[in-house]
């Protein structure tokens, strides 16, 4: 036999196991993969293997605060799949942070991998803390004793973290420093790459902090003419103004976009004329929100006035769930474009569809943040450090092609851009299966 021919594998026992939940995340992500693999006539054993994470490490640890005290946090790990590669994906610092949510952000990273054609599977991970609460000095003690606690269930070429809602270049210089400082054997003193988001004094690649944002830029780049926008005269606002949210406003309106709405957990804001994204950005930087942010035209608006705000674009950026049935029956846009993970229940993605809302899924959106980490780890792993033209020329070209292979896929299989992402990504991960085999 050639290594080229492929062996159809029949797993007649592999039923899909389905989350009791309807309303779980979990379900709610898995119920897109199903759906894409009967689209695109996916093997069944594919959808099976893919119907649970691979691994669920939960842990319990320790933390000393400032006044002495002792308090016992809980951490996940989920490795949801690696038939193309190490897992790969971030860790979540937030209270609310919950074993399905994270399941779901782990089956997703394996499908952005394999849509992108990176060399990756699929994990996530968090701690169940609202790191605002913590000062600096806890919050490093924290970050050091959850990744000892993940020991050997991470490392450069099995699992690499990366930053994600609570967490930034600090915390992943602190996980850096601490597996490299708990895996004292020669071989892993130079394993930087076990994490990625770091700092650039610490290894990290440039533009990473702003991949995400500008990844969503250069999607709509390429998608919004076929849905008849230009990017020039682009209306858009932006649920939460965090890591993804300020880097994608700040690109659009370098592109000549206007943000005409926006908000976060504390406040919103309008102003038909535009926002002006960089001085808001500085405004964060300072204040940790929008609230009391101030220029020509801006006003505070109700939460309702800001979904109703009429614009071309709408980009969820903030956390799971936000966009109910009625959320999704408020917005006056004409695209919806996912900057954030799961963003619509499934009540408001029918409310979406029904109201012919394009969706532009967060597998494709925000994949710029993953596609520069992995730019980060190719650079780790070879010793080299490019300049941010390069990473930016890199990051584009991944974007724009993976975007092209989204549109393709829609047009073979007649479906929408969200199933074909989806299907795009399948085909990938059911080839390597056919070509692999299942052990043994
Ligand atoms: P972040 O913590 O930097 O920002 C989150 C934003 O959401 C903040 O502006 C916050 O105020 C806002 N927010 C929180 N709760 C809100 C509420 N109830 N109402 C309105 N706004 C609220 O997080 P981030 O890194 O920008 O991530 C946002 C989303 O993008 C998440 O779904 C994350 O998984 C996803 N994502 C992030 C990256 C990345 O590189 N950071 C990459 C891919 C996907």
């Amino acid at each position: 036999m050639t290594p080229t021919q492929r062996v159809p594998i029949e797993l007649p026992n592999a039923k899909p196991l389905s989350a009791a939940d309807p309303d779980s995340l979990f379900a709610m992500a898995a119920g897109s993969v199903s759906r894409a693999c009967e689209v695109v006539g996916a093997p069944e054993y594919v959808r099976a293997i893919l119907s649970q994470p691979k691994n669920e490490l939960i842990v319990h640890f320790p933390v000393r605060r400032d006044d002495g005290s002792y308090e016992i946090f809980k951490g996940y790990r989920i490795q949801h799949n690696n038939a193309l590669g190490p897992y790969k994906g971030g860790i979540r610092y937030h209270p609310e942070v919950s074993l399905d949510d994270v399941k779901a952000l782990a089956l997703w990273m394996t499908m952005k991998c394999a849509l992108m054609r990176l060399p990756f599977g699929g994990a996530k991970g968090g701690v169940k803390v609202n790191p605002r609460d913590l000062s600096s000095n806890e919050l490093m003690r924290l970050t050091r004793r959850f990744t000892s606690a993940l020991g050997n269930h991470i490392g450069p070429d099995h699992d690499i973290p990366a930053p994600d809602v609570g967490t930034n270049a600090q915390i992943m210089d602190w996980m850096m420093d601490t597996y490299i400082n708990t895996h004292t054997d020669g071989a892993h003193q130079g394993m930087v790459h076990v994490v990625t988001g770091k700092s650039v004094g610490c290894g990290g690649s440039e533009g990473r902090e702003k991949a995400t944002g500008q990844g969503i830029c250069y999607v709509l780049s390429e998608l919004l003419p076929e849905l008849n926008l230009r990017m020039e005269k682009l209306r858009f606002s932006l649920l939460g103004f965090g890591n993804v949210g300020a880097f994608a406003a700040q690109a659009l309106n370098a592109a000549g976009g206007k943000m005409v709405a926006v908000m976060d957990h504390v406040a919103a804001l309008r102003n038909p004329d535009g926002l002006p994204t960089a001085d808001l950005y500085q405004h964060v930087v300072k204040i940790g929100s929008i609230a009391g942010f101030k220029s020509a035209g801006t006003r505070a608006v109700s939460p309702e006035e800001f979904y109703r705000t009429p614009t071309d674009v709408f980009i969820p950026a903030a956390l799971e769930r936000m966009i109910d049935q009625q959320k999704a029956s408020w917005l006056d846009c004409k695209v919806l474009a996912e900057g954030g993970n799961g963003p619509t229940t499934p009540a408001g993605a029918e409310i979406l569809r029904q109201r012919g809302i394009a969706v532009l899924p967060a597998i494709l959106c925000n994949a710029g943040g993953v596609t520069v980490s992995y730019l980060e780890w190719v650079q780790n792993k070879t010793g080299v450090h490019w300049d941010l033209q390069r990473v930016d020329s890199e990051l584009q070209r991944t974007i724009v092609l993976t975007a092209r292979r989204v549109r393709l896929a829609a047009h073979q299989h007649d479906t929408d851009l969200s199933t074909a992402a989806f299907g795009a990504a399948l085909d990938h991960i059911a080839d390597s299966y056919l070509r692999r085999g299942i052990f043994p």
